[in-house]
């Protein structure tokens, strides 16, 4: 099972994909995680895309469909991957085709997640994880248990990303209208698209996803 999460930022795609993988055992192939590595460990993709980033445009095709391509062959075959944040452009989704095709893999399901556009800058602005272990979490919706400790590694250290800012996130919005939005049509031809409305409680909308996975 091949399967891309669709949405602007703030959606709940990395949410729903980390359930997905704990559900199911499927893999996330997050580009934005893997950039981010990139700038931690400071190598030239992680040089060159950190400016970008921190902007909230996007890095190029080129950069993030080799991240891609590297990271699914490395994947054993029966393994289902979750595309999460890629493809972002038509040209990202051409070399998903192909990066599929040379794995003997085929896309499954493309579910864009449906959300209120303002009311993610809200949801963005108050995200943060854990700097141990990376679990997510919201200052209103999804706090740890007891404050200040997360509830997965009893960590008392937290991050925020940089580029969770309202300008950043205004672009990053832009930039999913203007580029990644008109993908949708190419898929909905293939009669592959699904929606589900990402404004649902968390639960609710790993359960819709479930549903059209049908496990
Ligand atoms: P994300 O974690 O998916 O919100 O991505 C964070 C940032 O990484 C984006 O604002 C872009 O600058 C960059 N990025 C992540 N995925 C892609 C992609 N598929 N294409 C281009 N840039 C990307």
């Amino acid at each position: 099972m091949n399967i891309i999460l669709l949405g602007p930022p703030g959606a709940g795609k990395g949410t729903q994909s980390a359930a997905l993988v704990e559900r199911h055992g499927m893999r996330q192939l997050s580009t934005g995680d893997m950039l981010r590595e990139a700038v931690k460990e400071g190598t030239p993709v992680g040089l060159e895309a950190k400016a970008v980033m921190d902007r909230g445009e996007l890095v190029s095709d080129d950069i993030v469909s080799r991240l891609v391509d590297e990271n699914l062959a490395a994947m054993p075959a029966e393994q289902g991957a979750i595309f999460d944040g890629y493809p972002r452009t038509a040209g990202q989704a051409d070399d998903l085709d192909r990066i599929l095709a040379k794995n003997d893999r085929s896309l499954d399901h493309v579910i864009e997640l449906e959300v209120d556009v303002e009311a993610l800058v809200e949801r963005i602005t108050g995200r943060f994880s854990c700097a141990k272990c990376g679990a997510l979490y919201h200052e209103t919706a999804n706090p740890p248990a007891k404050e200040g400790v997360c509830d997965v590694c009893h960590s008392t250290e937290f991050k925020r990303r940089p580029d969770d800012n309202e300008e950043t996130v205004r672009t990053r919005m832009d930039e999913y209208r203007a580029k990644t939005a008109p993908i949708l049509p190419g898929y909905e031809a293939r009669g592959i698209v699904q929606r589900v409305d990402g404004m649902d409680a968390i639960e609710d909308v790993a359960k819709a996803i479930d549903a059209i996975l049908k496990c």
